[in-house]
């Protein structure tokens, strides 16, 4: 439901302007979907390749420093040798690895997140699709690992924004259709909003 469209239903109703404006600003909370949480590592390591681009790094610290202040404990590392990054194809237990895409993985989108729960379940959540949670699960599915990949087409403030959004993807996040918030699905329309990705922050499973 739009905002001015609750306005009007209000004022229709009779309803005083106080009351307007406390349902315009409930209204304007988006609806922010959380069916996977990270419950058994914390904090959550997020390992880059030493091999990304310098404004990839700087995008994904500004993402990290924007999580953090919402409340979620992360830890960034660049990869050491005794840390790979990947194993037999697949991101190591309890992390959240972050890569550059190849000419082999890579999409039309600025950034992809694939996401593996504990129970072995894969998730590609670069096209997050709200049939996600078909088995009906009303809790949030365990996270075991993560794997991010960032383009190199994009500038710094575009990197910014698709490691923002893949990194709230790799907490667990769906995308939101509100223009301007940072779960958006398109980078055009993806903004600085991070209304509802706090920790403690009501969201639907
Ligand atoms: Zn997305």
């Amino acid at each position: 439901m739009s905002l001015s469209l609750v306005i009007v239903v209000g004022l229709a109703a009779g309803a005083t302007a106080t009351a307007g404006v406390l349902l315009a600003h409930r209204a304007a909370q988006p609806q922010i979907q959380r069916p996977f949480a990270w419950s058994r590592a914390q904090p959550v390591q997020v390992l880059y390749d030493p091999a990304l681009q310098p404004h990839q790094v700087d995008a994904l610290r500004a993402a990290v420093d924007t999580f953090t202040c919402l409340g979620h404990d992360l830890q960034l590392e660049a990869a050491v040798p005794d840390a790979p990054l990947v194993i037999e194809g697949k991101p190591a237990s309890g992390r959240i690895t972050v890569t550059s895409m190849t000419p082999h993985t890579r999409t039309s989108d600025a950034g992809a997140t694939t996401l593996w729960s504990v129970n072995g379940s894969r998730y590609n959540l670069g096209g997050a699709r709200k049939d996600l949670i078909r088995d009906g699960a009303q809790r949030a599915l365990d996270i075991d690992r993560v794997r991010i990949e960032l383009d190199t087409l994009y500038d710094a403030a575009g990197t910014v924004r698709a490691a923002t959004h893949e990194l709230g993807h790799a907490l667990g996040y769906l995308d939101c259709n509100r223009e301007g918030h940072t779960m958006h699905p398109l980078l055009e329309k993806m903004g600085l909003d991070t209304t509802g990705l706090g920790v403690g922050d009501p969201v639907r499973l």
